[in-house]
């Protein structure tokens, strides 16, 4: 085992990302462990036989303001320019999410929604986006007005399908992602950089995983094979002095020690049509109707000209290993609790000089994919010191 200077532990974004730069960089011998039958995690992606390129673990959609992120990942790639775009399907009306000037015309008369546009402008400025839960803080009794609808008919419902808890009783952050947008920019994300990658990301992943330098064991669950002890690292029962990178559920590294970190995951359930196509948008939300949260058409991202179309719908619910329905963690449920159980982790991390801990996670943090490919360079920079 010594023959191997690194092991990574998951091929996912973070995973990929320091093995690449490891191995290419420092001419590093990197060891790649995945427990799925295939790298990327869950940006994994492939062509159907119509031609449609499927996101396995649900929409992914690239964005970054981040220079060096696009430069980094354009390397491996060449891009299909996409801007993605939502509705959300309310009182029978598709309206426009983030919920901006369009959205506000679509659900009040010519009249008040003018009335509305003018007073938002005044308290927060043309452009601005402003969180659900600070426009409900809003003392004008029209806003307050506006914002509790806002809330009652675009967010309550959706938040508490997807987290299980109202939105005041998870981080505002999570909200906060999808803002109230003072301006008819309809666009999801406002990005500099918008767009998938032209063959799928998991043509990008093989790219940067294949190295003379990179070996990826798939189906190869780690922590059957690694033993923490006294601050030492033992992989397959022989001491391992090289570096170990984790990018898996860090509850999981310690045998659970301090208790369970939990996370929400998704069962999806695809579906493909004979007809070429299902809706007017990407994703469509159902905050109110349904046990699933949104659907997304993949055609709409990468068109394909094919009498056949592909959705799928995302049903949340609460990870757990038993339930194969929820057994693969897709977002942290990150709250001042668990937040302090992940830093007791942590502590627990930070006492093996030769571990560092990565992604989303393992880090415990609803990063987007920009964010996991700035963390992974970031640490690798970080490690050459
Ligand atoms: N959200 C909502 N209504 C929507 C869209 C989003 O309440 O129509 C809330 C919900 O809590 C969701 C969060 O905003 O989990 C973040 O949404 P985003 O689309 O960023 O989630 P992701 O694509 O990461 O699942």
């Amino acid at each position: 085992m010594s023959s191997y200077d690194a092991i990574v532990v998951g091929a996912g974004i973070s995973g990929a990302v320091i093995a690449e730069r490891l191995a290419s960089q420092q001419n590093k011998k990197v060891l790649v462990l995945e427990q799925r039958n295939h790298i990327g995690g869950n940006c994994y992606d492939y062509k159907d036989e119509n031609g449609i390129i499927i996101h396995q673990y649900g929409p992914h959609l690239f964005h970054t303001n981040k220079q060096e992120v696009w430069n980094y990942l354009s390397q491996f790639t060449e891009w299909y320019p996409y801007e993605h775009k939502v509705l959300s399907s309310v009182d029978g009306k598709l309206v426009p999410i983030p919920f901006n000037f369009s959205s506000l015309e679509k659900m009040y008369s010519y009249t008040k929604s003018e009335e509305l546009k003018e007073l938002l402008l005044e308290e927060y400025g043309e452009g601005a986006r402003v969180a659900i839960l600070d426009l409900m803080k809003s003392t004008h009794p029209q806003l307050n007005e506006l914002a509790q609808l806002i809330y009652d008919k675009f967010f309550v419902n959706y938040t508490t399908k997807q987290w299980g808890v109202k939105p005041e009783d998870i981080s505002p952050q999570v909200t906060a992602r999808v803002p109230i947008v003072l301006s008819y920019d309809d666009r999801y994300f406002q990005d500099k950089w918008q767009a998938v990658p032209m063959n799928g990301y998991t043509a990008m992943f093989g790219k940067m995983l294949r190295h003379p330098n990179i070996t990826v064991k798939l189906e190869t669950d780690a922590l059957d094979y690694i033993t923490l002890q006294h601050n030492q690292i033992y992989f397959k029962n022989q001491r391992f002095k090289g570096l170990m990178i984790y990018t898996g559920m860090l509850d999981r590294l310690f045998d659970l020690v301090k208790g369970e970190l939990p996370y929400r995951s998704l069962k999806f359930q695809y579906e493909t049509h004979a007809y070429s196509q299902y809706q007017s948008a990407t994703t469509v939300n159902y905050p109110n109707d349904y046990a699933f949260t949104r659907i997304t058409e993949f055609k709409h991202i990468v068109p394909v000209d094919s009498a056949h179309t592909v959705i799928v719908k995302e049903f949340p619910g609460d990870f757990n290993t038993s339930n194969a329905d929820f057994n693969v963690p897709y977002y942290p449920m990150f709250n001042k609790e668990n937040a302090s159980r992940h830093a007791e982790y942590n502590r627990l991390a930070e006492q093996f000089s030769n571990l560092k801990i990565l992604g989303r996670l393992a880090d415990y943090r609803y990063y987007n994919m920009d964010d996991a490919v700035a963390n992974a360079l970031h640490i690798y920079e970080a490690l050459k010191i």
